[in-house]
């Protein structure tokens, strides 16, 4: 792991347009249970319940559905960013940033101080709002606020529509623009690094080798083995905060070899 560490730093300090691809276990690392795994949001309300399809049609599924989001809402309030996010901002600070990409819905990367411009949410984002008429957008507090006043399911107060949180359901479209960017920044990165992604859901899970097809190097950092190790140029299976702020840590030392070790991550 080291080893691995150290080629990681060096590669770091030679890129000049690093992309971070930050999944699901980015933000368990925080407090936030994959929805998949255990003690997840799946394992107390059944996903079929929760297409896009059945938001739309079905006045039972939407108070369900807001039922579950208050729950992830109160969820999202009480955690803090942690040493991966921190690893991505260090990465800013130092210039080496080109964007964080992320299947994360919490807000985390935005939290920890990356503006939001370098944030790309291919799932979108739970703290925002949007009517699906209209579009009129609103904050997730101001509705939380309509919810416990009684409104089981929120509407907008200019066109009557719908509201949402603004995160892909199952069977919503991917956003067309956060994609398209995505995309075209992977094809112009020279190191990209995926970090706690299991690399299994589409079309998210082909990014990295577009960015790998086109010439940059590719990184895995997850706990275990994923979908794409054998393309990557280098794994590093273990915890993603601690392997990040290690990895920057020690660019950091080589590109300034007089700092102090230990206060450039958080
Ligand atoms: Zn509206």
């Amino acid at each position: 792991m080291t080893d691995a560490v150290a080629i990681a730093a060096l590669w770091v300090e030679k890129a000049s347009r690093v992309i971070l691809f930050t999944g699901a276990g980015v933000s368990t690392e925080s407090g936030i249970p994959d929805f998949r795994s255990p003690g997840g949001i799946w394992e107390r309300y059944d996903p079929r319940e929760f297409t896009y399809q059945r938001f739309l049609t079905s006045e039972e599924a939407r108070k369900t559905y807001w039922k579950m989001h208050t729950e992830f809402y109160r969820l999202l309030l009480s955690v803090r960013p942690n040493p991966s996010h921190y690893a991505c901002v260090e990465l800013d600070r130092m210039g080496k940033l080109d964007c964080v990409i992320t299947q994360n819905v919490d807000n985390l990367h935005q939290t920890a101080g990356l503006a939001p411009g370098k944030v790309i949410e291919l799932h979108g984002n739970a703290l925002a709002v949007a009517c699906l008429q209209c579009g009129e957008l609103y904050s997730r507090a101001d509705v939380q606020g309509w919810i416990e006043a009684g409104q089981e399911v929120p509407r907008c107060g200019r066109c009557n529509g719908l509201l949402k949180p603004r995160t892909i359901s199952f069977g919503q479209a991917m956003p067309v623009q956060e994609m398209q960017e995505a995309i075209a920044r992977s094809r112009r990165c020279d190191l990209f690094v995926v970090a706690s992604s299991s690399l299994v859901v589409e079309p998210a899970a082909s990014i990295p080798l577009l960015a790998r097809d086109a010439g940059a190097r590719l990184i895995i950092v997850n706990l275990t083995a994923t979908a794409h190790d054998s393309s990557a140029d280098l794994v590093l299976h273990g915890g993603t905060g601690q392997t990040l702020q290690e990895i920057v840590r020690r660019t950091t030392r080589e590109s300034h070899p007089c700092q102090e070790e230990g206060d450039s991550a958080t």
